[in-house]
């Protein structure tokens, strides 16, 4: 039994998602703060249609603060190895409201790697950032580039880098973080998808405008900010490195089998770069649609260019991500939008 903490999110519902379909038995625990229970059944109606044997994960709603709650779950359920994906992740909050994040992303995954250790359980996969770097020194980043977080968020992903590492050292523990580059798109059934709120990345804020101005009163309710126009990229916009979803999914199931072979940190990116009014123009060829936009001031803590070099996660997991064009990225998170139940 796999035990997937933060499973009704984003990431980790699509990665739920890809594990039934492949027959491994999940439990879920999440506190429902960010993920979604509605998620959690929708992903499972996603794997039958792809598996009709994929069997529904278990849900247990805990809070990673509740060390006895914890406890009862590695009792109650055989866990061979955890994913990890619980965390509060917005970049502008971590810096206003640090507290909340040191807590919840740090002293909640402490708290997890203590439960594993009382229950004998040594295997995790952790859901690290690029957010970890900092400003690049060069692109595309390696995993040798230096980690030095611009914002408290990326902080504490760093820091629980630093105590997988000690708990490897001390007390044998098999860990592989993946540090994820803009996560994008949806599960290609359109059953699940990226619902955060409030919502602040780039895609799902572009496809929800242009749907707006689809309704009935054709009014754009809600206009696109581009947050700058003046960086040193051939448009003057941010370029980021846009990873589908049900790639990162793969990635997860294919650390799981490399546990026993390998301990560290992989980037998970595609090594191409989109630029933000790529990203809108092509939100618009896809869609057949206008995106209402604006031109605002640079976001604080913005870095020009973040590309992710894949090599390693290539060569340790075998992994190559599949859906690499904007295209179909764009494409996956537009039907989701249609079809949006949560
Ligand atoms: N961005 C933007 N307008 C928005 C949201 C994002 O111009 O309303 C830009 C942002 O400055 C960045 C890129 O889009 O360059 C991707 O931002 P997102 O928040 O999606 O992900 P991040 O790179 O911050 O993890």
């Amino acid at each position: 039994m796999l035990l997937v903490v933060g499973g009704a999110g984003y990431i980790g519902s699509h990665t739920v998602k890809h594990l039934i379909e492949q027959n491994q038995e999940c439990v879920i625990v999440d506190n429902l703060v960010s993920g979604n229970q509605a998620a959690v059944e929708n992903l499972y109606n996603s794997a039958l249609i792809n598996n009709p044997k994929s069997q529904a994960p278990h849900f247990e709603k805990v809070d990673l603060a509740d060390c006895l709650a914890l406890a009862k779950i590695f009792k109650k359920h055989q866990i061979s190895a955890v994913i990890h994906f619980a965390a509060y992740a917005y970049v502008g909050e971590s810096v206003t409201n640090p507290r909340k994040y040191y807590l919840n992303n740090v002293v909640g995954t402490l708290n997890l790697l203590n439960a594993m250790l009382d229950a004998g359980v040594n295997k995790i996969v952790f859901s690290s950032s690029c957010a970890t770097y900092g400003n690049p020194q060069y692109t595309p980043l390696d995993e040798k580039h230096l980690q030095n977080p611009i914002n408290p968020y990326g902080q504490t992903k760093l820091i629980i880098e630093k105590m997988l590492t000690d708990y490897r050292v001390a007390y044998g523990l098999k860990y592989i973080a993946l540090r994820y580059f803009n996560a994008a798109g949806a599960d290609k059934n359109a059953q699940i998808g990226e619902s955060h709120n409030p919502e602040t990345h780039l895609i799902p804020l572009v496809l929800e405008a242009i749907l707006q101005r689809t309704a009935a009163d054709k009014k754009p309710k809600s206009v696109v900010k581009i947050f700058g126009t003046d960086y040193d990229t051939p448009d003057g916009t941010c370029i980021r490195d846009y990873i589908a979803v049900d790639d990162l999914a793969l990635a997860h199931y294919l650390a799981l089998e490399q546990l026993d072979n390998f301990s560290g940190c992989l980037n998970l990116g595609t090594g191409i770069g989109t630029s933000v009014k790529r990203v809108i123009a092509v939100a618009e060829e896809v869609t057949g649609q206008a995106c209402p936009v604006e031109y605002a001031p640079r976001r604080v803590g913005d870095p020009p260019i973040l590309l992710a070099s894949n090599k390693m996660a290539q060569e340790v997991l075998g992994w190559t991500p599949k859906t690499i064009d904007i295209r179909d990225i764009i494409r996956t998170a537009w039907n989701w939008q249609l079809n949006r139940k949560f």
